[in-house]
């Protein structure tokens, strides 16, 4: 990516390639989502992946409902909704030989948030990491493969990077560097960010990729058996099915290979029954929770399974991963335009206690789940696994930063409406000159917006430039540019007559305040702000 970004602060130097303003670690999901929002917003950076090729296989296989909203944001959602599947219904084939037919695990989130996309979607991670490479091309950047960090060294300035490829080794030298180099992060180590938290030596997994012959693709099939289930879930447009299956507590673990698992579904299900025909992908997968105690050692920031690990019971690692890269990308961008790096750390404040909640959430789930594992018959096994699905929790909608520094607190009393810090919910039907959409339309893209509810009056950030700011006068009526034509605003929102409402530009409500009140919102951003500049929001 050479695209000079937009921002008032002078970039790299001119025609130094060794130059870049955000170098980012690993193009998994989360390095990915971060390129994206860099170059939507024209920030010069670098991506490099030590991998030669695409990584090809499935390992997360549900994409959440916030993750979607962060994907259409970006303009790379489309491959995703092509591809990901709604609802996969279960079918229990029982020892006895009776087949039990049970609705999926995924569960639709409450339509208290208002989302375009209330279901989780069953997806192969490679499919998500094709989407966001894809958009990257888009939008001018790329994935240098076969680029691998082994060095890293800060300085008041920047940061030097030792990159080595199959031609030798290179410098590189960047503004800031991003760590989304995966649960083995090397960087992390270089920057000396320990990962705290604890190995689950009895939750282990056998995983892989696996084709079948004859097998129904639309079921997620589950094995019961007291040795430990065996799964298979349909992925992806060729044929392709991960294959699951606990170890049990105490077991000496094989080593997985396309043999191994047919023998696995011989000694337990019966000889002959599934029949594996190749495999792409084998893995023994450990499950652990840990946490970094700060994602920033000065320009290093670290993001996705490289800042926490943890078990991929309620399918939450990709997802968080790709919301730490959304909450971070702005920020980057917005320092490199002149705000002061103090925002960078509301970057930890605000993903360390999503992440935190992610890791006891989901370790609770795995410990239910392999416990169920071992039972020979669908009672209990299938309660188990629903209770993985667990919608509202699992969607991210509920995510919100209401004690983050960031949010202006107060402003709204009402129980049901949404406060500062919260994610902003969608709203359709709204008409306008030459538009006709959803608050989500008028909000994507880079910038902040406002929403000025019934409110004709001028408000200081009527002066801020468009690339930083939209602001919207909502209403029912006359005066408003935007008429709130369904009444959706007012009963999902509930403003006061004369409300503002700032909304970041990553979704969440900043602050919700009543007219004439702006000057105290942008006093409490002033911490985060470069001197002088008053009506750009952070
Ligand atoms: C078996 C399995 C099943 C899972 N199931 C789910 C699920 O159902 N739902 C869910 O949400 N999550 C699941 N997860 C977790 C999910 O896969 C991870 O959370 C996700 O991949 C994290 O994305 P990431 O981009 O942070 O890291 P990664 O995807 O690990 O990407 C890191 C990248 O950095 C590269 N890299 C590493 N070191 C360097 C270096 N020095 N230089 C350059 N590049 C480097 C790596 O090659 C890699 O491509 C699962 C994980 C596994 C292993």
């Amino acid at each position: 990516m050479t695209a000079r970004r937009r921002g008032e602060h002078a970039g790299p130097a001119l025609n130094d390639p060794n130059q870049t303003d955000v170098l980012v670690i690993g193009a998994g999901p989360t390095g990915l989502t971060l390129a994206v929002d860099l170059a939507r917003r024209g920030i010069a950076h670098r991506i490099v992946e030590r991998n030669p090729v695409p990584n090809h296989a499935t390992r997360a296989k549900t994409i959440q409902p916030r993750s979607l909203e962060v994907l259409d944001d970006l303009g790379a959602v489309g491959h995703v909704l092509d591809v990901g599947v709604a609802r996969i219904p279960m079918r229990f084939h029982e020892p006895s030989g009776a087949v039990v037919d049970k609705p999926s695990i995924s569960v639709r989130s409450g339509e208290v948030f208002h989302t375009p996309y209330p279901d989780p979607l069953w997806i192969g991670q490679f499919d998500v990491e094709h989407a966001l490479r894809q958009r990257l091309d888009e939008l001018g950047g790329r994935v240098e493969f076969g680029s691998e960090v082994v060095g890293v060294d800060q300085d008041d300035e920047g940061v030097s990077v030792t990159l080595r490829t199959a031609e030798g080794d290179e410098t590189a030298r960047a503004r800031f560097v991003v760590a989304a180099d995966g649960g083995r992060s090397g960087t992390r180590r270089l920057v000396g960010l320990p990962l705290v938290g604890e190995t689950f030596e009895e939750q282990r997994w056998y995983l892989g990729d696996v084709t079948v012959r004859g097998l129904d693709r639309e079921y997620m099939h589950i094995w019961p058996s007291e040795r430990g289930m065996l799964g298979l879930t349909p992925l992806g447009i060729e044929g392709l099915w991960q294959v699951q299956s606990p170890i049990l507590p105490g077991e000496e673990p094989g080593t997985p290979s396309l043999e191994f698992y047919q023998r696995l579904f011989d000694e337990r299900v019966g000889p002959g029954a599934v029949h594996l025909t190749s495999a792409s992908w084998l893995s023994v997968y450990l499950v652990n929770a840990r946490l970094v105690e700060d994602y920033r050692s000065r320009r290093v920031l670290l993001a996705g399974d490289a800042a926490h690990v943890h078990s991929a019971a309620g399918g939450q690692g990709m997802n968080t991963g790709i919301q730490d890269a959304y909450n971070l990308g702005w920020k980057l961008a917005s320092v490199l335009a002149g705000a002061r790096t103090d925002l960078l750390d509301t970057y930890t404040a605000e993903r360390r206690p999503v992440a935190r909640t992610v890791l006891e959430m989901s370790t609770e789930k795995m410990t239910r789940a392999v416990a169920a594992a071992g039972r020979g018959s669908e009672d209990g096994l299938g309660a188990a696994l629903a209770g993985v699905g667990d919608g509202n929790r699992n969607s991210g909608l509920g995510i919100h930063y209401r004690t983050g520094p960031i949010t202006y607190p107060g402003g709204q009393d009402s129980t049901s409406a949404p406060v500062a810090g919260d994610r902003a919910p969608n709203v359709t039907g709204l008409e306008g000159a030459g538009f006709s959409g959803d608050l989500f339309d008028l909000m994507r893209g880079p910038h902040w917006s406002l929403v000025a509810f019934d409110h004709t009056d001028p408000v200081v950030f009527d002066n801020a430039k468009p690339t930083h700011m939209h602001v919207h006068r909502i209403g029912p009526g006359p005066g408003s540019t935007i008429v709130d034509a369904e009444g959706e605003f007012q009963r999902i929102y509930q403003p006061h007559p004369g409300e503002l409402v700032l909304i970041r530009t990553d979704g969440y409500l900043a602050a919700r305040m009543p007219a004439g009140q702006e000057l105290d919102v942008i006093n409490h951003l002033a911490p985060f702000r470069s001197a002088g500049n008053v009506v750009r929001p952070y």
